[in-house]
């Protein structure tokens, strides 16, 4: 019975309660106060005010449609191929042309998924799709870090010039590569140091250094390269590089990784000598990048200047100079600087989507736990029926909804914010969706082989490759200990280390 339907239940009618479930002493036979249905039913026209929009979770007819069409793709081609491209650690190329065939891979599909203005069709693909297997579902979803460099940081025309060619065509496939990683340089970005060297003769950028880890590294055409124009400045001195390998000498595959898991997907260092490339090839252009350095050089300088002045002044007044060091400090520990919530913003934007893959992996192993767990039989009854299993299970299909309500707040936020609006980032969502999403990927799978017992540790049952499949979900994007510095530093404004 509702506050605002009370229906009359049969004892009510013999006991003094009216028909509109309010007695003669003001009381509902719910118990409720006459003053309290009017109440409900003020705020139920409150409610209905136009400018209110109802909170829901419920996925829309189109949404359902295209989740329920990924799911079918990874459940037909994706799940029967599984087992086989993890052994034989290579690139599913004729299931990514099946999936381009289809449109489920390429540009086009993309940009559909990332128009839902509610955000969420990007993630619920994710999770399909990773559902059926991590491995094959980064092979098919790697491109996108290097097309959503390009998408982020480059102009419209880099964008139609590029973006196509990142995916081929449903006849001709093809993959990319984001390098930004180095051997010296994987948490810590401002310590890359491949460079690149603009040569004004000939109007090109000279790349040299060493990426790591590279998703797609050499088997790709598109590489999208990190690299510092001006290591003085760190961070601030780099710039995003499209290298595309047919067109320029000198671009080498390395090693090619065996890994843990994600054995399907292709994971390799890059080297680059003298790697010559036109000067358009920096995103957003070399006029903004020479501006974008020019203001960094001069705030640095501004920086150096006033460093020296308190040098100067902390010589004859050392504890007035850290008294105010310290203020300074202190200004900024509580403060909400300018600027802080559109940099954090930037990062923000796409971790979610990595929280959706690790949930795909993490329902795909509850999901064969569960089933398990009401089939096997040990002292005579399904071990489901021990409360040691089944809250286990309850357990993870707890921690799998949570972690997706993180995921679809985050991927929510971001739809905002590429719409132009300014959503309220304040405990680094994207990070937290990111985080649990990956923590709970690995203690599912892990719980999974639990419940499958010594089957669960053997390759004959797919959760072991699921657990293997689900660690780099605290590494790679942002290693967990990363994501909780994001997280601790947004909600203190402190620099945390
Ligand atoms: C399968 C795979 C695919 C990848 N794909 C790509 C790709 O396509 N492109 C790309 O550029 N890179 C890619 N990477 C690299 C990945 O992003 C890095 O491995 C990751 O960023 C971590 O860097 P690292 O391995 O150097 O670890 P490190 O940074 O050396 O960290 C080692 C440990 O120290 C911890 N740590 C480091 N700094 C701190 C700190 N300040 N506070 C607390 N703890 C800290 C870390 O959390 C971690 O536990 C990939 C890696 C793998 C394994």
């Amino acid at each position: 019975m509702t506050m605002t339907d009370p229906k009359p239940s049969p004892t009510a009618a013999t006991s003094g309660v009216s028909a509109s479930g309010v007695s003669a002493s003001g009381v509902s036979a719910s118990g409720v106060s006459a003053d309290v249905m009017a109440l409900a039913g003020e705020l139920g026209a409150e409610r209905s005010k136009p400018g209110w929009s109802p909170f829901s979770l419920a996925l829309n007819d189109e949404q359902r449609e295209i989740r329920d069409w990924a799911h079918a793709f990874a459940a037909d081609v994706i799940r029967p191929a599984a087992a086989e491209w993890d052994e034989r650690e290579e690139t599913p190329w004729p299931v990514i042309q099946e999936a381009a065939k289809i449109g489920l891979y390429g540009l086009d599909a993309n940009i559909n998924l990332f128009v839902d203005p509610s955000g969420l069709l990007m993630p619920l693909v994710h999770e399909e799709l990773f559902w059926g297997d991590a491995g094959i579902g980064m092979s098919l979803k790697g491109t996108g870090l290097a097309s959503s460099a390009i998408f982020s940081n480059g102009t419209p025309e880099q964008w139609s010039q590029w973006m196509p060619r990142c995916y081929g065509t449903p006849d001709d496939v093809r993959v990319a590569a984001f390098c930004s990683s180095e051997p010296g340089a994987g948490s810590d970005v401002s310590a890359i140091r491949t460079r690149a060297v603009y040569d004004e003769a000939t109007d090109e950028w000279v790349i040299n250094g060493q990426k790591a880890w590279a998703t797609n590294g050499g088997i790709a055409d598109i590489h999208v390269v990190v690299a510092t124009v001006d290591p003085a400045l760190g961070t601030k001195g780099q710039a995003a590089f499209v290298v595309p390998k047919s067109e320029v000498h000198g671009l080498e595959q390395g090693t090619k990784l065996r890994k843990h898991g994600l054995r399907a997907s292709h994971t390799a260092d890059v080297f680059f000598d003298n790697v010559r490339i036109p000067a358009a090839n920096v995103l957003g252009g070399k006029d903004k990048l020479d501006e974008r350095l020019a203001r960094a050089r001069e705030s640095a300088a501004a920086r150096d200047a006033a460093a020296a002045r308190d040098a100067a002044a902390g010589a004859g007044a050392g504890a007035a100079g850290a008294g105010a060091a310290g203020a300074a400090g202190a200004a900024g520990a509580t403060g909400r600087p300018a600027g802080r919530n559109a940099s954090m913003a930037t990062f923000e934007m796409t971790r979610h989507i990595v929280g959706a893959q690790a949930i795909g992996i993490a329902r795909a192993a509850y999901e064969v736990a569960l089933d398990y767990a009401k089939t096997r039989e040990q002292f005579g009854r399904p071990i489901i029926d021990n409360q040691g299993i089944a809250f286990k299970l309850a357990d993870m299909a707890l921690e799998i909804d949570a972690a997706r309500l993180l995921v679809w707040r985050a991927a929510n936020m971001s739809a905002a914010l590429m719409r132009g609006e300014t959503p309220d980032y304040r405990h680094g969502e994207g990070s937290m969706a990111k985080l649990k999403a990956g923590e709970v990927a690995v203690k599912t799978t892990e719980e999974a082989i639990q419940i499958l017992g010594g089957n669960g540790y053997t390759r004959e049952y797919p959760v072991e490759r699921m657990h293997r499949d689900a660690k780099i979900y605290t590494i790679f994007e942002g290693t967990s200990e990363i994501q909780r510095l994001v997280i601790a530093r947004a909600i203190s404004g402190m620099r945390i280390r």
